[in-house]
């Protein structure tokens, strides 16, 4: 730190992303990326014209995007916000609505984004326990009187709650922004992004990081009443016009112009999420049950940590935090079947390893 950072600033802790190696070949499965490339039509948009015409500023407000996602969720442009990420998307929920008198619930086991960004513009936290097993307990959130931010399916959990319930949280807040964080919502769950037309103070949270495998091109959005997006709209002009780059806008229309070929790849996570938790069934892993593409498992025999060293030792990256709530577990992102063969596989040479035959 220098003498020249803002006391306000003082006591940040940066959010720590996943390993994102550039050296070692792993198989990775520790930042919950699609293991499938974009569509063919991606690389087709990408292509010398397009590049040709990166001297010109992207369209600040990405009108042929958001005219194409509008479509897409029967939705109109004044509903959507397009974000560099849908980290963006929270960066400016929390900068336009919360403050020191509008303090931010969300569960105490979650995106750990969340808490940056409340410490970021000194907004109170209030993390809220998750109940047995991790469930979200819908009552904990209800007529709260502060803003609140959940993730559906929780993240590293995978755990859902229902459309249902999210109204019940959303309808008896009226005075405080809502965002539903559906970063993971397009491998089994149920969106609520129809509830937007009847709850102005309702974000939902989308990306094209996962299911739409563009983490590396950087998109997401929201969707919510026109006067909420509008006020997320001024946040992003008054920091940035151009959050969106050209070739990402690109690539954005021609995705959701192959939605089948994404919502095939989905159905092979789902099936190679269920294909997982058996094979670790069978190896004494006790595994929450997930609507994303990724499980968060543990191991009644070796604790978290030795599995994520001994796994990365031998070539594959998983995700775990040392927070002593979640230290037995490990978060695993589902990739292609070769994947998490090998992923299997290393597992059940650790157990052999620590004395227990698989
Ligand atoms: N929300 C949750 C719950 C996430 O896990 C992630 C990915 N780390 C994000 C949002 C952000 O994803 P992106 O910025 O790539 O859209």
């Amino acid at each position: 730190m220098s003498k020249f950072l803002s006391s306000r600033f003082a006591g940040l802790e940066a959010y720590v992303p996943g390993e994102q190696p550039q050296d070692q070949q792993y198989v990775k499965l520790n930042t919950n990326e699609s293991p499938f490339p974009p569509s063919p039509a991606v690389f087709a948009a990408i292509n010398e014209a397009e590049v040709g015409r990166l001297n010109l500023y992207p369209d600040p407000e990405g009108k042929a995007l958001k005219q194409r996602l509008a479509a897409f969720y029967d939705v109109k442009p004044e509903n959507l916000f397009l974000a560099n990420g849908s980290d963006e998307l929270l960066n400016f929920f929390f900068m336009a609505f919360c403050d020191k008198d509008r303090p931010v619930a969300f569960p105490a086991v979650s995106y750990g984004f969340y808490p940056v960004y409340a410490s970021l513009y000194g907004v109170p936290a209030c993390p809220i326990p998750l109940r047995e097993n991790f469930r979200l307990e819908p009552r904990d959130y209800m007529g709260i009187g502060k803003n609140i931010v959940i993730a559906n399916p929780n993240a590293p959990t995978g755990r859902t709650i229902t459309v249902a319930e999210i109204e019940d949280i959303v309808r008896t807040n009226p005075d405080n922004a809502v965002l539903i964080d559906e970063a993971y919502i397009d491998f089994g769950g149920d969106s609520c992004l129809e509830l937007v037309h009847q709850y102005d103070n309702l974000v939902v949270g989308q990306t094209f990081s996962k299911f739409r495998s563009l983490a590396g091109g950087r998109l997401g959005y929201g969707v919510g009443s026109p006067g909420i997006i509008a006020d997320l709209e001024l946040m992003k002009f008054s920091t940035n016009s151009y959050n969106i780059n050209r070739l990402t806008m690109a690539a954005g229309i021609a995705t959701l112009d192959s939605h089948e070929y994404y919502l095939n790849n989905s159905r092979t996570v789902q099936d190679n999420r269920a294909y997982t938790v058996s094979e670790l069934d069978k190896l004494g892993f006790e595994t929450l049950p997930s609507k994303a593409n990724f499980i968060f498992t543990r191991c009644k025999a070796v604790d978290g940590d030795t599995i994520y060293r001994k796994l990365k030792e031998k070539g594959v990256l998983v995700r775990h935090w040392n927070k002593p709530e979640i230290a037995d577990w490990c978060r695993v992102t589902i990739g292609s079947r070769a994947q998490m063969d090998v992923f299997l596989e290393k597992v059940r040479e650790i157990l052999k390893e620590a004395g227990q035959d698989a």
